[in-house]
């Protein structure tokens, strides 16, 4: 049985603050603790707060590497500039992962199934009910153990259509990862899970036709044998840093990579003629993960044979065993001491 996802936390985290009068603190290292503020922060009422997702996994050699961390700093940067928050410098979001991971590198067994779940927060912290920018913020890294993000193994999802609450409008804020973005996906979560499916298929804001994301994932799709398609990024979608290593590790394999966007009545067509042979979500906590079968209103097919398809095992395979060092000194590793 592996641990529920996102709530085995380790009893490390790391924390820095930014003024307005001295920028940011280095990161403090010290026991996972309850925070202790004033009800009226800024971040807490208004939403001015942002995230990241980033992994460190055992080594085929005993040790532990963290999986592109400067690619998480970076974002998380760019989400700051969008909520006009200060940025973390790269060096500082390093070294704070770098801390928590060597604080609690024990608790991640030798099972390469689990790995250690980053996740680093920035919310403003000042006291005020005014609608305004804060003075001052407060970035936490904390961790936890995490194996599959579907319960155990990798068996393929059953999906829902979501017609009706559109995710990201252009212009908005759907390119970042904001706080604010995933609170109002839960009512068509809850939707989908009433419909049988465990994910949702979010579809663009303004055709309601373009097929996006799927949950907090990226999504692809495989064409005939060797042709992987994904959305572009449009501005309504999260850059993924493992839709970006996928696309990568597929174009070394000699694998045709488009992007170009795909609408969700090409995808059922596609599906029931064959052309389209598989799909798949990803992202660093549900790594890949096959789609079996989609449900788009009275509407119900398949995918290939319903089953994880033969690109998705591979891609899979190989994204797994990139993270735990089996190209030793790969640059996208970062090891931890
Ligand atoms: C985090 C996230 C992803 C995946 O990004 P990774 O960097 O691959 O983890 C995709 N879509 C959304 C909406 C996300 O929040």
């Amino acid at each position: 049985m592996y641990p529920v996802h996102g709530e085995l936390f380790t009893h490390h985290m790391s924390l820095a603050t930014w003024s307005e009068q001295d920028g940011w603190t280095r990161p403090v290292l010290g026991p996972r603790r309850d925070l202790v503020t004033d009800p009226g922060l800024i971040g807490l009422h208004y939403g001015q707060v942002i995230f990241e997702g980033l992994k460190a996994h055992r080594q085929a050699d005993g040790s532990i590497a963290i999986f592109r961390p400067l690619e998480h700093g970076r974002r998380f940067q760019r989400s700051a500039r969008r909520l006009a928050m200060p940025e973390l410098p790269e060096e500082l979001f390093i070294a704070a992962a770098e801390q928590v991971v060597a604080a609690d590198d024990r608790e991640l067994s030798d099972d390469p199934d689990l790995s250690l779940y980053l996740r680093p927060l920035m919310f403003a912290s000042d006291a005020s009910l005014a609608l305004r920018t804060s003075h001052t913020y407060t970035f936490l890294m904390m961790a936890f153990v995490t194996g599959a993000f579907f319960g155990d193994g990798v068996d393929a999802v059953r999906v829902w259509v979501n017609r009706d609450y559109p995710r990201a409008m252009p212009g908005g804020t759907g390119d970042v990862k904001c706080a604010a973005n995933y609170g109002p996906a839960f009512q068509a979560q809850v939707r989908a899970e009433q419909e049988d499916c465990q994910q949702v298929v979010w579809l663009d804001a303004v055709e309601r036709r373009w097929v996006e994301e799927l949950g907090g994932m990226n999504l692809f799709f495989v064409r005939g044998e060797d042709e992987l398609v994904t959305s572009p990024l449009t501005g309504t979608l999260l850059p993924g840093v493992t839709r970006d290593s996928l696309m990568t590790l597929a174009r070394e394999r000699g694998l045709r990579v488009t992007e170009e966007r795909v609408s969700i009545d090409q995808w059922r067509r596609e599906s029931e003629s064959g052309v389209l042979t598989e799909a798949f979500s990803c992202g660093t906590a549900a790594v890949v993960t096959a789609v079996g079968e989609v449900k788009d209103g009275d509407q119900v097919w398949r995918v290939g044979d319903g089953t994880p398809g033969k690109l998705t095992t591979e891609l899979r395979t190989a994204l797994v065993d990139l993270h735990h060092g089996l190209t030793p000194g790969h640059p996208w590793l970062h090891p931890v001491r």
